[in-house]
Parts: C-alpha cells; structure tokens; sequence
C-alpha cells in the first residue's frame, strides 16, 4: 500500500512542555509534534503531514527553509524530518486545513497531490536502479511494513496477541522468484533484467539462488534486504554484499510462510534470515515504551563499534499482523 503522507486528522492531545513557553506538543495518532503554543486545540481538524513528506517551494512554507530546506534531484523543496525541540521528539507536520481552500475532505484521505506534497526519496545509486523487465509481477506481493505510529487505534487489541520480533536491517528490498520455470530478480518495484553491474542480480549469483530454487521444483519466492558495500551507507561496514530474509512466498497458495516453514525453509536453502530477536513477544503497555525498545544495537554491529540499529519489525506468530517500530535514535541521526 502506497504511504499516506498527508492526510486530515482531528488533534488527539496537547501538552505543555516543561520549560517552553513557545511551544507545546500534540498528538496525531501515535504521532507527537511540537507545535506553536495555542495554534491548535485538542478535537481541532488539522492537515498532517509525515515525516519524509517533500513540500513544495511555496509562500505558506517559506517557514520550513531554515530547518527543512533541501534538494532532491533537480527539485527543491522542504524535507520534513525527525527532530528534538527541547527535549522533545517532534515527528511531521500540523497544518491549517484553510490550507485546503474549501475542499470538503475526509479524515484520513490522502491529499498529498493537492498540496503538492511528494515523498522524499535519497538519490539511489545506479547498481542498486537497474534496467526494467517489467514492473513487479503480480503473482506475488511486494514487500512493506506499516509504521506503528498509525496503527495507534489498534494498540491496545495488539496487545492480546503473541508476537515474533526481528531486526529491521536498513538495506534494499529484493525479491527472487522462480515461477513457470522462469528465474527472476526484483527491486522494489521492479522485475529487473540481468546486468553485470546490478547488485541484487550479483547477490542472486554469488548465493545461487536460482539453483537453489529450481531445485525445489514449485512456484516460490523469497524476499529480503540487501546490505552491504554500496547500499544504505553500509553501517554494517560489511564487505561486499549479502541479502538477509524476511519472507518466502507460495506462488501457487498466494500467501506468505508461517515462521516456523520460513526459518526451516531459509535454512534448508543455506541462506539467512533477518536476525531475530524474540518468538514470544508481547507488546509493553504503552506505545511510548515500544517507541524506547526499538532503539538500541544493531546484531550486525561490526567488531568494537555500536551501530544505532533501523528499528524492529514485529508480527504476530500467524503473520496476520505486521508492523514496523522505526528507532526514533536512528531517524534522529538520519542525515
Ligand atoms: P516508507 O513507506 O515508510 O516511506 P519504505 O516502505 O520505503 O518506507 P522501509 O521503511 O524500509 O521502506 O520499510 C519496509 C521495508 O523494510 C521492507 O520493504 C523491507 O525491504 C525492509 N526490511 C528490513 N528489515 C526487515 C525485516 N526484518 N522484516 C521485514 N522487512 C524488513
Ligand atoms: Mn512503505
Ligand atoms: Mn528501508
């Protein structure tokens, strides 16, 4: 599912922050932001718009140009990141919904297009691009993971079920597949044709994957994160590159393998999962305390050095949810 970047919300609190004058933060969702003190009251309708939302150079934005300014590309604009106001995490980006000129929207639709609001992507070097075959194909699914922040409403249900927790590792999608005895390669969004210089066609290469497909003799894909030299700033400070699981995929049955044929699964194939971290996982009281949990070392942290690790992907054991916990550390040292 595409990201809602910028959508209507009703404002769900606001709170003082001790020592501001200025400022106070409001909750949208599981989202807090620092605001302009008595701009917005609580039950008030607001325009919010995440973080990594890319706003147009316009009159009514001009206010972002010393925190925000940016280019992506050829294009300017003014990224919305995380950041710290007096202690406090503020996430996103409450705006007047005059802003919308008399459009009579609904809560939680997207109107990103109408703001000109885009998502904000880092230049993508071209190993990582590659030439297309075609688009993703449709006999399976792309991978993805909700942000938790905007599954607030469900939290507490969350609550009641057992989870399996594994590191989120800041990589690139990639998926393999071999269907109707044909072998192919996937980016995110693309079935990629086979180029020397491509890494997730050399990854494929180096692992055998093919091979170690076809000799399965069914419809499957397995889907994972790239990491390494090249990709992502390579925290891991890996050499070369490799691919960490997260999913294998029936083809045939259309549906994703329970953990436990997964990790059999991955292991039959020689290849490795994404680290995981806990099987019997229940969620903490609050989302404030999951937010805190999902800072801390990344597993692949190399000798002697601590890497700040992406955050936490959590799904319950019969996979129905999903959801990803982003390291609020991590996003602050975002660049
Ligand atoms: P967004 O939509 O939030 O802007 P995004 O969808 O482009 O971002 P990510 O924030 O990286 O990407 O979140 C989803 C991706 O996380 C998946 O597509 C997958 O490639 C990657 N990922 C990394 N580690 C894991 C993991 N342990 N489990 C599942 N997915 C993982
Ligand atoms: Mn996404
Ligand atoms: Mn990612």
């Amino acid at each position: 599912m595409e990201r809602k970047l910028v959508s209507p919300v009703v404002i769900d609190d606001i709170q003082p922050i001790a020592g501001a004058d200025l400022i106070e933060v409001a909750t949208v969702k599981g989202w807090k932001l620092v605001v302009k003190k008595n701009e917005f009251k609580v039950g008030d309708h607001a325009v919010y718009c995440e973080i990594d939302s890319f706003l147009p150079v316009r009159e009514e934005f001009e206010f972002l140009r010393k925190s925000s300014y940016r280019k992506m590309g050829e294009q300017e604009g003014f990224r919305l990141k995380t950041m710290k106001l007096r202690g406090q995490i503020s996430q996103g980006l409450l705006l007047p919904v005059s802003l919308l000129q008399g459009y009579t929207y609904q809560i939680g639709e997207d109107v990103s297009a109408r703001l000109g609001i885009i998502k904000y992507e880092p230049p993508m070097p071209a190993a990582l691009g590659g030439i297309a075959k075609g688009l993703f194909p449709s006999f399976m699914l792309k991978t993805d993971e909700e942000r938790i922040q905007n599954l607030s409403g469900q939290y507490e249900a969350f609550r009641q079920h057992t989870f399996y927790v594994t590191e989120k590792l800041d990589g690139s999608s990639v998926t393999f597949y071999l269907n109707e005895g044909v072998f192919g390669v996937c980016s995110r969004n693309l079935d990629l044709e086979e180029t020397a210089d491509n890494s997730f066609w050399k990854v494929a290469r180096a692992e055998r994957i093919e091979e170690k497909l076809a000799s399965l003799g069914k419809n499957i894909a397995i889907q994972g994160e790239l990491i390494g030299e090249g990709v992502q700033g390579n925290a891991y400070g890996l050499r070369g590159q490799t691919v960490r699981f997260f999913n294998a995929f029936d083809i045939d049955r259309y549906e994703y393998l329970a953990l436990d044929e997964f990790k059999a699964f991955i292991a039959s194939l020689a290849l490795q999962t994404v680290p995981i971290l806990d099987l019997q996982y229940t969620l903490p009281a609050s989302l404030d305390e999951l937010l805190t949990m999902a800072d801390g070392v990344s597993v692949l942290s190399p000798q002697g050095k601590a890497v700040e690790r992406e955050g936490l992907v959590i799904r319950s054991t019969d996979r129905k949810i999903s959801f990803k916990v982003i390291s609020n550390k991590f996003l602050l040292n975002e660049r």
